[in-house]
């Protein structure tokens, strides 16, 4: 075996749950430990052991990413009642990625992966069109009233200072419905970093759309603190680096993103983000061909798949079977914290793995040896349907060059 790689810093590693976690093993084991001496933080978020520890283990691995500054991360599950009873928890946990967001203050941005002979259902897309979604206020913070009958409906605002401002929504004539929503410069103004500090680092030109025609004050806001932020912060290394930014009106956006190319990162506020990302993933095939990226303004990067853990595949596992779960988001997830880790430290040979173990990835489906998934949309018909250790194992060979 030629020499492994060395690596400076670690990455935080945080393991998850159900099938995933098993291909997460397998993922390191058969590619990435043979060349890489990998160096990582290791935090465990499964489950149980979130429940054990009180959720602490979650604030920890976030708190290490703060530090070190590139995490990868598994999926995990998200408690309900019913994994309440399954695992035996004493709580209701809360969402991993909800907490990690919180502490990093980042946005997700979202990229599919395109090989060859899985072609999007949208022709003219030949390039991966990347969403970076706003996961903060608007509709998903909202709070809502139905209103039994006529009556006056306004909005109020109370200042720290006592001063009150209230507006007319609507002298209702009867019954309805009323709903207020918000947002924070703040927060706005970290979404914009966030999407242009992510378009440099991937070399692609960012549109944004909102629906500022219809909404003068809201929506506006998002144009107008994008335009500040753009030319105040980040107009010169756009401009170097031949890129650009581009703003448009919502329903401009969704037009043209239709007859595009692709090679673009998609910004898009809360509730279009939500919407669009799950249009963008089914038209590129597969919800495991998508990997997902948080960034945080000040430039911390966790890297994950953008799927579940796969539940339904992981009680077949369990019950012996051989599955056919496809590794490609989370392999993806590997190399894109390998690739960043290098980049930060200047591992050069850190990226150019990462850029093999992709083609070697890329370079088995597209020779016609791929999971069912996939399989179900290949053109030209697969050669082979591979369980996932046999998709892994194939991938190894072609990286060795075997
Ligand atoms: P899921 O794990 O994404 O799987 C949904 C279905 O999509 C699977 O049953 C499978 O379809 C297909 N699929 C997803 N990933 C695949 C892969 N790698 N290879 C092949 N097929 C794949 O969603 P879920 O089953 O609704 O959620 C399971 C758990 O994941 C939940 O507890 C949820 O909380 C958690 N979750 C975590 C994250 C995260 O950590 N980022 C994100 C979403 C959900 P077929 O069964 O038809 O083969
Ligand atoms: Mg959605």
């Amino acid at each position: 075996m030629s020499q492994r790689i060395a690596m400076k810093t670690p990455l935080v590693e945080m393991d998850g749950d159900e099938m995933t976690r098993v291909l997460w093993q397998v993922v390191k084991d058969k590619l990435i430990l043979p060349h890489v001496d990998l160096k990582t933080e290791y935090f465990d978020l499964g489950i149980k052991h979130r429940d054990d520890t009180d959720d602490q283990v979650t604030y920890d691995s976030a708190q290490a990413t703060l530090r070190l500054g590139v995490a990868v991360k598994c999926a995990t599950i998200t408690a309900t009642p019913d994994r309440v009873k399954e695992y035996g928890l004493k709580h209701l946990l809360p969402s991993p990625n909800a907490t990690i967001r919180g502490v990093l203050d980042g946005t997700v941005f979202r990229k599919p992966i395109f090989a060859r002979n899985v072609k999007p259902s949208v022709p003219a897309w030949t390039k991966p069109i990347h969403i970076g979604r706003h996961a903060y206020g608007d509709v998903y913070k909202n709070v809502e009233m139905q209103v039994p009958g006529p009556g006056l409906a306004e909005l109020v605002f109370t200042a720290a200072d006592g001063q009150v401002t209230r507006k007319t929504i609507m002298e209702m004539p009867g019954p309805g419905i009323l709903r207020g929503i918000h947002n924070l410069d703040a927060s706005i103004e970290s979404f914009a970093r966030a999407c242009f500090l992510y378009a440099l680092s991937e070399h692609v030109d960012c549109w944004f759309g909102a629906k500022d025609t219809i909404s003068k004050t809201y929506d506006a806001r998002f144009r107008d603190v994008f335009a500040r932020i753009f030319k105040e912060e980040f107009q010169d290394r756009f401009k170097a680096a031949g890129l650009t930014y581009f703003y448009t009106l919502i329903d401009d956006a969704v037009a043209r993103v239709m007859k595009s190319s692709g090679g673009m990162l998609w910004a898009c506020m809360n509730y279009d983000g939500d919407v669009m990302s799950d249009m963008v993933s089914s038209a590129c095939s597969s919800l495991a061909m998508m990997t997902s990226v948080l960034v945080s303004p000040k430039g911390y990067f966790e890297f994950e798949a953008a799927h579940g853990t796969v539940q339904k595949h992981y009680y077949r596992h369990l019950k012996g079977e051989r599955t056919s779960t496809n590794p490609m988001a989370l392999i993806f997830a590997w190399t894109g914290a390998l690739r960043k880790r290098g980049e930060l430290d200047g591992v050069p040979e850190l990226g150019r793995f990462a850029d093999a173990l992709e083609q070697a990835s890329l370079g088995t489906i597209e020779a016609g040896f791929m999971t069912g998934d996939l399989a179900r949309l290949a053109a030209p018909a697969p050669q082979k349907i591979l369980d996932s250790e046999e998709f892994m194992s194939a991938i190894a060979q072609r990286l060795s060059g075997r």
